[in-house]
């Protein structure tokens, strides 16, 4: 193994003495910073699609990493790629997943700090994918004792556990994950996996009762009945044919298949216009398998009960109220035993043996979402963005100007914008958006989503980041519909439909129900619905409001950590090798912000090292320091990156590290390996 790695060095070192550049037109820079038209988006294109033809699907801009979903196997995740990387320099070889989450842990294990690594994308980009290979990566190269295998196989294991009750075929992707995902691999002091936890968020409920058009539901309800034995499947009462389950075209499965029967229920409408179950052969099942009294459960469907000053009256639902309850009730007891089971998936990782733990972080979460229509969820999603763009101009540009000035470096500040006004206009309490449809949503009388379209105007009407029909110019007038409202986020604007922000907001479960499922004999059940809900008689938070704090807790949580940036890219909607679109993959240039990022990355120094071990590394390439520097690492450096050949603008000396622009002799050797 060692020697296989020198071995490779050396061929760098032997090309470099060579002289013998690369065919670089060919497949491009493995660094966009290495673009002499960096500003030009064109010349972007160009190099991503010329790697992309040549299947090099990763690129670096310094140590950000792009990735173009391949959709076909490459060969490059095999144990001995994994080998190669490991304990390598960051820009040794060819921009890799795996070069990410070596040079994390290495600095996990070399300065003790936590980091996290956070991959980015539109659906389909190759998120999930990436996410395992680097828990893959980590499984294979950390050091392992017996005892321990058991946590590092739980790490592994809970991944398909979730993508079954997570993950759904949509038009994007066929196995796209409809939550958001934090994990935490946490290690002892020696680097050993030893345990986790897993954070999810905003898992979409909705999909348990309504799919579009070339869609599924989530992967559990197929693999139950396509992977049930008989028995299993006579005892929930299901039938192997799930067309006769309109949700879809031994315990935690009876909560599955309830929801199934849940969707087979219809209303019929009485004389008065009251909702009545005709056949009531589903609601006995649903009632055997979570434990309910069936009569009770048939009530609370068909009626509700309302609070008045001091009775509860009972009055009946007309069918599309208790169509809208029968949803309702399918989407909270799914969304909560989704929520259940990472719990149980977490107490199984935890470790509480290990004091002194540093962890790093995976964030596998959905990126900017500009659809022709963009409503309530598109509105969640892209105020994360918004938020975890914040963090990445605290934690990078920011630690960049100060490391800077700590390492007595000049430099020009670079321009950039500051996307704080933004989370403000959304999150303000009072103030923002949130809170705003928040009020909307407990004002008595007769709130829908025009009156929250008009309380907007009303109250951020002036803001220079928020738009109507009725506010805009006579231009862009035409291009925002009567009920949409417009934010231009950082990474461009999206207009937004009001419909059905107000209910999805609200999310509500009525009382009645409630009830039934909090009195349930269930066991998991029971867990997920506690009696005391219903004791609190306030509100419970809305989904935006929920959303706006589960966020800032995340981070809290990423803040005090190391970052590192995955940003995924789609090359085609067809799912389909060696396609690479170019209005597609363009537009994801522009949404993951990659100019920008890359114009802050050209401003400053891509690359930069601690004088000695730069001079480890290198030592070689010169033969005042080869074998080895007796004096100052600091003049040792000097002399090398002469020697080399950088000139004097191209690198400056600073504290205790070079700060080099563009390392571009070192890059050519790699280059020349790339292919050779
Ligand atoms: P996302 O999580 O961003 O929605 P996924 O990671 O689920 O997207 O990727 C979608 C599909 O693309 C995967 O199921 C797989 O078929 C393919 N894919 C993604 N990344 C790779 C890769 N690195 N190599 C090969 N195929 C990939
Ligand atoms: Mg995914």
């Amino acid at each position: 193994m060692e020697s296989k790695k020198e071995e490779v060095r050396r061929k760098h070192i032997r090309l470099h003495m060579e002289g013998a550049l690369t065919a670089r037109d060919k497949v491009g820079v493995q660094d966009f910073v290495l673009l002499d038209a960096y500003t030009s988006e064109t010349a972007f294109l160009d190099n991503l699609r010329k790697r992309f033809s040549e299947n090099l699907i990763y690129t670096y801009i310094g140590t950000l990493l792009v990735s173009v979903n391949p959709y076909q196997e490459l060969g490059i995740y095999t144990v001995s790629q994994m080998e190669l990387y490991q304990g390598v320099n960051f820009f040794e070889l060819p921009p890799h997943v795996y070069a990410i989450a070596d040079n994390a842990y290495r600095m996990m294990c070399s300065e003790l700090n936590n980091h996290f690594i956070l991959i980015s994308g539109e659906s389909g980009a190759g998120k999930t994918e990436a996410f395992k290979k680097i828990l893959q990566y980590f499984a294979v190269t950390c050091p392992m004792t017996e005892s321990l295998q058991i946590a590092r196989d739980r790490l592994l294991l809970s991944n398909p556990v979730l993508e079954a009750f997570g993950n759904a075929k949509t038009l994007r992707n066929d196995n796209s994950s409809r939550f958001g995902k934090y994990m935490d691999i946490q290690f002892d002091f020696k680097g050993v996996p030893v345990g986790g936890h897993i954070i999810s968020y905003l898992i979409e409920k909705s999909r348990v009762v309504y799919q579009n058009q070339g869609e599924r539901n989530f992967h559990i309800f197929y693999q139950l009945l396509e992977g049930g034995e008989e028995e299993l499947l006579a005892y929930l009462g299901l039938e192997r044919d799930h067309q006769l389950y309109k949700y879809l075209s031994q315990n935690l499965f009876g909560i599955i298949a309830s929801v199934l029967h849940l969707g087979n229920i219809c209303f019929e409408e009485n004389q008065q216009g009251c909702a009545t179950i005709p056949d009531t052969h589903e609601i006995k099942w649903i009632a055997k398998l979570l434990g309910v009294h069936p009569w009770v459960l048939l009530e609370a469907l068909t009626h509700r009960k309302i609070e008045a000053k001091t009775e509860e009256v009972i009055c009946p639902l007309t069918p599309e109220l208790s169509a809208y309850a029968r949803d309702a009730m399918a989407k909270a007891v799914y969304g909560r035993t989704f929520t259940w089971l990472v719990n149980k998936i977490n107490s199984s990782l935890v470790n509480k043996d290990f004091t002194g733990k540093t962890v790093i972080g995976l964030l596998d979460i959905y990126g900017f979402e500009v659809f022709d229509k963009n409503g309530f969820e598109q509105f969640c999603i892209n105020y994360c963005n918004e938020k975890l763009q914040q963090l990445l101009i605290e934690r990078t540009l920011k630690a960049e100007q100060a490391e800077y000035e700590m390492e007595g470096i000049e430099w020009e500040p670079i321009q950039y914008f500051n996307n704080k006004i933004i989370c403000d206009l959304v999150e303000e309490r009072h103030k923002g958006i949130i809170s705003i449809l928040d009020e909307e949503c407990i004002r008595p009388g007769p709130a829908t989503d025009l009156s929250f379209l008009e309380r907007l105007e009303e109250k951020v009407g002036k803001h220079a980041h928020f738009q109507t029909r009725k506010l805009a110019g006579p231009k862009s007038r035409k291009r925002i519909g009567w009920m949409e409202f417009r934010l231009f986020h950082y990474a461009g604007e999206v207009t937004y439909c009001t419909k059905g922000f107000l209910e999805k907001n609200n999310d509500l479960l009525y009382r009645h129900l409630k009830e039934v499922l909090c009195r349930s004999r269930n066991r998991i059940l029971k867990e997920c619905f506690l009696v005391a809900e219903l004791e609190n008689r306030r509100r419970p938070p809305t989904v935006g409001t929920q959303f706006k704090n589960s966020l800032s807790s995340l981070l809290e949580i990423l803040i005090s950590k190391e970052p590192s940036y995955i940003r995924c890219i789609k090359p085609n909607e067809r799912k389909e090798p060696n396609k690479f679109d170019d209005f597609l993959v363009r537009h994801q240039v522009k949404y993951l912000g990659l100019m920008e990022h890359l114009r802050v990355r050209r401003a400053g120094f891509a690359y930069r090292r601690k004088y000695e071990h730069f001079l480890q590394r290198y030592k070689s390439l010169c033969p005042d320091t080869w074998p080895h520097w007796h004096g100052r690492p600091a003049e040792g450096v000097e002399r090398l990156i002469k020697y080399i050949g950088y000139k004097p603008e191209e690198y400056k000396l600073g504290r205790t590290k070079i700060f080099i622009r563009f390392p571009r002799t070192l890059f050519a050797t790699e280059d020349a390996f790339e292919f050779s």
